[in-house]
């Protein structure tokens, strides 16, 4: 059976970034009618934050991400323990000692000389005194997994056929010397036992993909089928990791940023299919193919979500926002109408306060100065509030009539001064939602 996970770490809050993981396999696991696990990797109980466990599900469950079950890495300590056991036994686990700046001054020296800067495994060759002396004199080692020096091969499902050189690739710390498990192990004893079989992330995990590969057949495992999507960039091309702070979940939906405006970017930004505002996840996981997905780096541009929040927004009935609506004081009799009139003209849903301030207590009149006696002429003829559906007819008549303008000339200078704006719903159906008036003078 598909079985898929998104596995942050809960370090922060989720971005742009991570909520394209998290999509992309949610969308494998639905379509397939599979498993959809959220597996939480708190392997490092410092960075690791209860706070951001409970942020993450609440930014998934907004999303309507919803997943089948939990894992904690935190609570599988000892599985994580009995697989290094297992490396040991195998031969594929050594211990090794230098320090960081010890390992940093070799990278230096293998970079200067044109070479990879690949850990040289010179723990390898320590015998069992020196190990204790170094011991003795260093504390515990880290753990690496010894790799087998041969060209590491996958279908990748976005990146097509990948192969590496496993020489050109260090061996890779699975224990910290304070006896951490890092993710690197966990991942995969985690994958393997939780019989995940698709595994997409970012492509920043490949050559972690290398090495995981080999771990799992050391521990006797099957791998699950592996892509990697390309990297987000800003609109221009620009690298976007430092700005993934600003672009979390939670100050998206901040911005008025609705769910299917995110998801509907972010099931088809990459890939061949033109982006279009979907409205139900159905249409979202029917078209979902991750073989339509270019391995170039992908271009995002957050100013994209509003367009696309606005028309979600057209898409929604009165009954969607009814409540949203009253909450803003809209009296009931005018609430339908008032979703009629302003749900054309909103980018987000917090733009109806603004809508609602404006009927209420009325707009700033813009009045250009050739027209200021045509303006108080015309306002003398409107009769007092409260409007109906008529009385934009009737009253433009009337005014067309009295001043002998028409078209143009006649409406706008009109919209403008009751609404103070150039642009907006029509105005028939704007009068019944007009309390005040402000350009009577
Ligand atoms: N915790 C890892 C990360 O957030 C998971 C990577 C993976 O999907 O294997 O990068």
């Amino acid at each position: 059976m598909t079985t898929t996970r998104f596995a942050p770490s809960p370090t922060g809050y989720i971005h742009i970034g991570n909520l394209r993981t998290a999509l992309f396999n949610w969308l494998i696991a639905r379509k397939a009618g599979g498993t959809f696990i959220l597996r939480i990797d708190d392997t490092d109980p410092e960075r690791s934050k209860e706070e951001y466990v409970e942020a993450i599900k609440q930014d998934l469950d907004w999303l309507g991400l919803h997943w089948d079950r939990v894992e904690r890495q935190s609570e599988r300590l000892d599985r994580y323990e009995e697989a290094a056991r297992t490396l040991r036994d195998k031969g594929r686990f050594y211990e090794a000692f230098e320090t960081p700046t010890e390992l940093d001054l070799k990278r230096k020296k293998q970079l200067n000389m044109g070479k990879p800067p690949v850990y040289d495994r010179a723990a390898l060759a320590l015998s069992e005194e020196e190990k204790a002396k170094l011991r003795a004199e260093r504390g515990a080692g880290v753990w690496r997994f010894k790799l087998r020096q041969e060209r590491i091969e996958w279908a990748d499902g976005i990146l097509g056929d990948i192969s590496i050189d496993a020489a050109s690739v260090s061996d890779p710390v699975l224990i910290r010397a304070d006896g951490q498990m890092l993710y690197t192990l966990a991942s995969v004893v985690d994958d393997t036992e939780m019989g995940v079989t698709h595994v997409v992330r970012g492509s920043d995990h490949v050559t972690n993909t290398a090495t995981q590969i080999q771990i799992i057949e050391a521990l006797g495992g099957t791998s699950p089928s592996f892509a990697h999507h390309s990297l987000l960039t800003g609109p221009k091309g620009e690298a976007l990791s430092k700005r993934l702070g600003t672009l979390s979940l939670r100050d998206l939906r901040a911005a008025g940023v609705e769910p299917f405006a995110l998801l509907s970017l972010m099931a088809r930004l990459g890939s061949s299919d033109p982006v279009e505002i979907r409205t139900d996840m159905d249409a979202l996981i029917e078209g979902f193919d991750l073989s339509k997905f270019g391995s170039a780096p992908t271009k995002f541009d957050e100013r994209d979500l509003y367009p696309l929040t606005a028309r979600y927004l057209q898409t929604l009935d009165f009954a969607d926002v009814a409540g949203e609506i009253a909450a803003l004081g809209v009296p009931n009799a005018l609430a339908q109408r008032f979703w009629a009139v302003t749900r054309e003209n909103i980018t987000t849903k917090a733009d109806l306060k603004g809508w609602w301030e404006m009927f209420r207590d009325g707009a700033e009149p813009m009045i250009a100065e050739e027209d200021r006696a045509f303006v108080a002429e015309a306002m003398a003829l409107l009769p007092e509030a409260p409007f109906d559906g008529e009385t934009w007819g009737k009253w433009t008549a009337e005014v067309k009539t009295a001043t002998g303008r028409k078209g143009r000339g006649l409406f706008m200078p009109l919209r403008k001064a009751l609404t103070g704006m150039e642009r907006g719903p029509e105005m028939a159906d704007v009068m019944p939602l007009l309390q005040v008036v402000k350009a009577r003078g």
